[in-house]
């Protein structure tokens, strides 16, 4: 029998010849078919062998690797025989010195696995019993065998794979390393060696196999930087191939639109917005297409800037499009620009008593395109969209992914990022014979490590300073199990109405029309067609929505409230029609209604100067950015901002979240605090990236220092060799990113 040769194994070898059968169809169901795969699935944590079970403390969560040393059965009932659930197995465990019992109440066969000189690692909860600390029912993973010599000093655990143990796949991963001699390394030896890194196959070695816990730092940080890196690599060739594209040249004029408009402004820009407003009109005026993003804290008066640049574009003749994530923030854009344009937005029927810097030719049309249009509303929209008549057009996404025809569209702003991936960004530049300059602004100040990885394409600005006369908002955690608090907070809310101004009581979901506070019911606001609850993963926590406050009961609280007599109330949810909700919306902005009871729908773009109180039912549902960016909803105008933190929880992690959103206005140390207590990969994956999986490795905040210098290595090597001539295995690297996006952004539609 002659023995083949084996191939010889790459990242991209499946698994199954490898690694038998069983395991290799158990890994598949867990997305696990090749050797890259298995290899770039890192162990969730580490035991070490040497497990010491006399530093084990009450309450503690133990995780130990221990020795089975005596087993012993009796019946919990002493009338019936000791088996099924009658039965209590307990356990003596030992790590060569110490011992502890394990207690499991019912056998389940665990009678057949745990008998004495069995290796196993045990995790659970150490309570006392007696007088000893014990283990109850804990997890038990069987260690099949003896630790050699020459293994690690510490045993990996992977996530658990249905009907798989733990150490199949060590066995499993152990194979495949020993079968592999070197790995395509995208990293070049120059860049790795200035930074001191082991190869990729060094590294993964490391982390499957690791001898210290130092060793495993070292090799994360040479796989973070890669990826990093490759990241990086990407978004510098994007760059470069931005800086090549050519459009036309917008530049500003000196009696247009746009002068007709700054004149009847009824305030001073800051110099923040002179600054950016500067800033765009130059970039407008270059026959490279802009690609600009503007973040600033919640009313620093991004609007107003994009609105000039919007006159501008349509004052050297061109259109520009507005993209709001949801129809109700389009609809809010189209009331707020139409009306901060007056008379300039009737295109072409102006006249002007007063005469202000405008002919009568001067202005454009505002047409609103959503989804929700009747269809000779649409057609129209379609048609002025087409001629040009129409300067300025407001909607979703529909906007550009559907058949809608510019007559030359000259600037896009994309408002509120969340959901605008660069997929979308390439659909747009494809949409007119030029690409179109592109404005992206974001309400979430973003930290400076998340612009260069996920905004990595575009430059960036920043307002810092909110328009004077703004007094600071200031906020409170309400604690609802105080009685006395929660009526002092509805007191409050009707001395504001009193006053004359209006509130916005937040809650985490929809309900019931007919519940009542305190009733139970079990659905958060998807907020149909459109939802920005979860816009950021953030949004009310489902599991724990069971017994949350709805619109709904506390509509009926407040109505009944007598503190609250004869103050009107209203609901905004995303269960209303499309009409319902603009027709709340119109209502709460004319002052008709004082009180707006909502789900987190309120939470971007929404404009009221006159709301000075907001009320967060159950605050702890909400992340910490979502809960800055609601209260950026009151204080808007001249009058001091309130906002009221309400919450029933007492869990202390949840309690300091809400206390560090109540002690601090800075957007951007929230947003980093945020994202550290989140899980990063849901933030930038959910959001961004459609669930790819790069930057699984990297914490965006954790990472920075790494972020930054994979991105001026990226940048030389760029410069020296822009299609990466000289690295192949690069290239390819950043080839699978690229596809990887466009996978993910297919399968979103
Ligand atoms: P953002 O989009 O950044 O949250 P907006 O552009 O919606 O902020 O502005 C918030 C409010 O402040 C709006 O009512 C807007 O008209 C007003 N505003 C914008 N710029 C100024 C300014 N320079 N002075 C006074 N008010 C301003
Ligand atoms: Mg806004």
């Amino acid at each position: 029998m002659s023995v083949e040769p084996m191939p010889s194994v790459t990242e991209a070898t499946r698994l199954r010849p490898l690694i038998g059968d069983h395991p290799a169809a158990r890994l598949r169901a867990r997305g696990i078919e090749t050797v890259g795969d298995l290899l770039a699935w890192l162990p969730r944590r580490y035991v070490d062998y040497e497990s010491d079970l006399s530093a084990a403390r009450e309450g503690e969560h133990l995780v130990a690797v221990a020795d089975v040393t005596a087993v012993e059965i009796f019946p919990r009932d002493r009338r019936r025989k000791a088996v099924g659930r009658n039965a209590i197995m307990r356990v003596t465990i030992s790590d060569g010195g110490t011992s502890m019992p394990v207690t499991f109440f019912g056998t389940y066969g665990r009678e057949r696995t745990l008998m004495p000189g069995v290796r196993a690692v045990w995790t659970g909860k150490v309570t006392t019993f007696n007088g000893r600390l014990q283990l109850t029912s804990p997890d038990v993973e069987i260690v099949a065998e003896q630790r050699a010599d020459d293994e690690p000093g510490l045993l990996p655990l992977y996530t658990h794979v249905d009907r798989l143990r733990n150490s199949s796949v060590i066995i499993a991963v152990r194979v495949v390393l020993d079968q592999i001699e070197s790995l395509n390394d995208p990293v070049p030896v120059e860049v790795r060696e200035r930074h001191g890194l082991m190869t990729r196959l060094q590294a993964f070695r490391v982390v499957h196999r690791p001898r210290s816990r130092a060793d495993i730092a070292a090799a994360m940080d040479r796989l973070r930087f890669e990826e990093a890196f490759v990241l990086q690599v990407a978004l510098a060739r994007r760059r470069a191939d931005q800086a090549r594209d050519r459009t036309i040249s917008r530049r500003p004029v000196a009696d247009g639109v746009l002068a007709a408009f700054d004149a009847r402004l009824p305030f001073e820009l800051t110099n923040g917005q002179q600054e950016v407003a500067a800033l765009l009109a130059s970039e407008m005026a270059r026959e490279t297409p802009m690609h600009r993003l503007l973040q600033g804290e919640v009313g620093s008066g991004k609007t107003v800037v994009a609105l000039r640049a919007m006159l501008a574009a349509v004052d050297a003749g061109g259109q520009a499009a507005l993209l709001a994530p949801t129809e109700v923030l389009a609809q809010q854009h189209h009331r707020s620009i139409t009306a901060l344009m007056g008379d300039l937005a009737d295109g072409g029927l102006l006249s002007f008593e007063d005469g202000v810097g405008a002919g009568p030719d001067v202005g454009t049309r505002v047409v609103l395109l959503t989804g929700s249009l009747g269809s000779a509303a649409r057609r129209r929209a379609l048609s002025d969209i087409a001629t040009g008549s129409a300067g300025i057009v407001v909607g979703t996404h529909a906007l550009i992914q559907e058949g809608v025809e510019f007559d030359d569209l000259a600037l896009v702003v994309v408002d509120e990022q969340h959901r605008f991936g660069v997929e979308q960004r390439d659909a747009l530049r494809a949409k007119g014979a030029h690409p179109p300059h592109v404005l992206v602004m974001t309400a979430t100040p973003i930290p400076r490590t998340v612009a260069m990885t996920v905004f990595g394409d575009m430059e960036t600005s920043t307002l810092r300073e909110l328009p004077a006369g703004r007094v600071p908002i200031t906020s409170h955690v309400v604690e609802a199990s105080k009685p006395a608090w929660v009526e002092r907070t509805w007191m409050r809310l009707a001395e504001e109405v009193r006053a004359g101004r209006q509130a916005y009581v937040v809650c985490p979901r929809i309900g019931d029309p007919d519940e009542r506070a305190g009733a139970p019911a079990d659905e958060v606001d998807g907020g149909g067609d459109w939802a920005v609850e979860d816009s950021d993963g953030s949004g009310p926590v489902d599991d724990a929505a069971s017994a949350s406050a709805s619109v709904y009961a506390v509509h009926t609280l407040l109505v009944e409230h007598p503190a609250l007599a004869g103050v009107r109330i209203a609901m905004l949810h995303g269960r209303m029609t499309p009409e319902e909700k603009d027709r709340a919306m119109r209502d709460f902005a004319s002052g008709e209604v004082d009180v707006l009871v909502a789900t987190t729908v309120i939470e971007v773009g929404v404009d009221v100067a006159n709301a000075t109180v907001m009320v967060v039912m159950d605050a702890d549902r909400f992340g910490i950015s979502q809960l800055h960016q609601l209260r950026g909803r009151v204080g808007r105008g001249s009058e001091p901002g309130l906002c009221l933190l309400m919450t029933a929880t007492d869990a202390e992690p949840a309690l300091d979240r809400l206390h560090a959103v109540a002690a601090s206005t800075d957007g951007f140390e929230l947003a980093r605090l945020d994202l550290r207590q989140r899980r990063e990969g849901d933030v930038l994956g959910a959001a961004q990236s459609g669930g790819r999986s790069s930057l699984s490795f990297l914490g965006v905040i954790d990472d920075e220092d790494i972020i930054v210098a994979a991105r001026e290595d990226a940048v030389r090597l760029v410069e020296a060799d822009p299609e990466l001539a000289a690295h192949p295995h690069l290239s390819s690297a950043v080839q699978r990113l690229a596809d990887e996006d466009k996978a993910a952004f297919l399968e979103r539609g």
